[in-house]
């Protein structure tokens, strides 16, 4: 641990690093302010004792601007030795970032102890920056998990339903149209029932896979909508557009050729799609009715054969 001594008195500086010397630390000594504070960023001490009426820069300034150079969550305590005694300089060295004061010729006893009651606090402090990061780290981990999906690694329920009540609000404001499809697996139960829960997951896993490689625009989201259903958020796109978009991501998943002989539809792995669209204005609802549109788009999709797009229009 180093101390750094900043006291241009010489036998006082002699007798004070002599004593922390004892004391198992290792001091350094500066013998005016400009030089202390050269020092304090060279050698990055773990405590300052530092007189007051000094050549130059006086204590008082002394510590302002080691208190300036600390960054965030850095604190180097500082103990004033002075032979002054007035109440009012304990004050102005509290003022100016000091945490505690040492009358000279200082006490080997006084001294020792206040230096054990600044490492105890220098330690509980480290311990809390510690402790801080930590807990930042854990909650940016807790809020990315909160927004994905455990199975397929891609946007969850939850996120697609937060990033539809922006993009419709900001619809809403700008005027433009937003656009959504619903994608569900065809004929996923026997798939399941014949092939297994795990190549029922892994299959869940390469669809998702292969629809969020299908988007194009940075502000779309593939999200996992629940069990084997998906949502694709599409802002700024008309229907005309997302029936397109479905379509394209139709037959990407098709083309992946996951051999699938228990389906109705194909020979393979096949979703059917639902696009809704709607251009919502100030006086607009929530979201819903872009959801239900999507949703019964989805039911003619099905209808209609499955492995297709139905396109609706919602209400605005
Ligand atoms: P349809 O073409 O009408 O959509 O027929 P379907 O069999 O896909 O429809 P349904 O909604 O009845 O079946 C969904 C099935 O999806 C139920 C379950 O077996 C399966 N499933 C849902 N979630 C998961 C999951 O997380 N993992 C696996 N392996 N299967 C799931
Ligand atoms: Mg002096
Ligand atoms: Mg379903
Ligand atoms: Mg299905």
């Amino acid at each position: 641990m180093k101390a750094l001594v900043i006291e241009d008195t010489l036998t006082s500086a002699t007798l004070v690093c002599h004593q922390l010397e004892k004391m198992g630390l290792e001091p350094l000594h500066a013998r005016d302010g400009e030089a202390g504070i050269e020092a304090f960023k060279n050698h990055k001490p773990d405590l300052v004792l530092l007189d007051i009426i000094m050549p130059g820069i006086d204590g008082f300034e002394v510590c302002r601007r080691i208190r300036q150079m600390e960054r965030n969550g850095e604190w180097t305590p500082i103990i004033f030795l002075t032979a002054r005694t007035g109440d009012t300089d304990l004050e102005k060295g509290i003022e100016v970032g000091g945490d505690d004061y040492l009358v000279k010729p200082v006490s080997e006893v006084v001294l020792a102890a206040k230096v054990r009651a600044m490492q105890r606090i220098a330690q509980m402090r480290y311990s809390l920056v510690v402790l801080t990061r930590k807990l930042d780290e854990a909650n940016q981990e807790l809020k990315r998990l909160s927004s994905v999906d455990g199975l397929t690694g891609i946007a969850n329920r939850r996120r697609c339903d937060d990033l539809l009540a922006k993009e419709w609000r900001r619809a809403a404001r700008t005027g433009e149209p937003i656009s959504m499809l619903l994608i569900d697996v065809d004929f996923f139960k026997p798939f399941n029932d014949n092939y297994g829960h795990q190549v029922g997951d892994e299959c869940l896993r390469a669809v998702a896979r292969t629809l969020d490689a299908g988007i194009q625009r940075p502000g779309d989201l593939v999200a996992r909508f629940g069990g084997e259903e998906f949502a694709v958020l599409l802002p700024q796109t008309d229907l005309a557009g997302a029936g397109q978009v479905g379509e394209s991501l139709r037959a990407a998943v098709e083309a992946l050729g996951i051999t699938h002989r228990h389906s109705e539809a194909a020979r393979v792995v096949t979703i059917s799609v639902g696009a809704a669209s709607a251009r919502p204005t100030r006086d607009s609802a929530g979201p819903d009715g872009l959801v239900e549109a999507a949703d019964k788009a989805l039911y003619s999709a099905k209808h209609g054969g499955r492995n297709r797009v139905a396109a609706s229009k919602a209400p605005d």
